[in-house]
């Protein structure tokens, strides 16, 4: 868990995250351990399933809890209990509960399933979040390679993927770091699918700002 300027930044594996200030909220449970503590807020940047997991969901979100998601999760959120669901696509804003959430483009440059065909294509509308709680502002790239609109993003804290394959690699965050400008970032999607301990080691020796490698709790 990292503390910065009181919100409570706790890294759940993989690309999952918990921040809390009096508010909570979850972004992509995945495989995550069974919870009592309930998501005010529900963050899920697509529809793959290590970021969109119903079982995971179940565990952090009640009949209260408000989710936020691009239109493709909209066949799986449906079936779940709720408290509603804002669908949003890339350069949208909205506030819940006080907390300021802007969606953000998530896709790939060169991370190709097939010949010409990207994991993330810009076209489906996949999204990051830049979430804004009590004067800091969270970004969470969702799987994204280090596209150019990052130059315009601003956050103090940039959670990011390090692993490759279908994200950036740590090089590539590292690149990202500079054209975002964090105070500090912390790696992701690694140690579940693809990805290792050491990926996030050599990013925070080549990373611009200072990184934070957590333990998944
Ligand atoms: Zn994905
Ligand atoms: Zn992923």
């Amino acid at each position: 868990m990292l503390e910065y300027q009181g919100l409570k930044i706790t890294w759940l594996g993989h690309d999952s995250f918990k921040i809390k200030d009096g508010k909570t909220v979850i972004i992509d449970p995945f495989k995550i351990r069974l919870s009592s503590e309930k998501a005010d807020i529900l963050l899920i940047t697509h529809e793959h399933f290590d970021h969109l997991s119903a079982d995971d969901i179940k565990k952090v979100a009640n009949d209260k809890t408000i989710a936020v998601a691009p239109p493709a999760c909209k066949n799986e959120l449906s079936k779940l209990k709720l408290g509603g669901v804002e669908y949003v696509h890339p350069g949208d804003k909205v506030t819940l509960e006080g907390i300021s959430i802007e969606a953000v483009p998530a896709y790939n440059l060169n991370k190709f399933r097939e010949p010409g065909k990207v994991f993330h294509p810009k076209e489906d509308g996949k999204v990051g979040y830049i979430v804004g709680m009590k004067g800091v502002r969270v970004y969470h790239s969702g799987d994204t390679d280090a596209i150019p609109e990052m130059k315009g993003f601003k956050a103090d804290l940039a959670l990011l993927p390090v692993s490759g394959t279908y994200v950036m690699t740590f090089e590539e965050a590292a690149q990202a770091v500079k054209m975002i400008g964090p105070k500090a970032a912390i790696p992701m999607h690694y140690g579940v699918i693809v990805g290792s301990e050491s990926d996030a080691e050599k990013f925070k020796q080549i990373a611009p700002c200072p990184v934070h490698i957590l333990r998944p709790e």
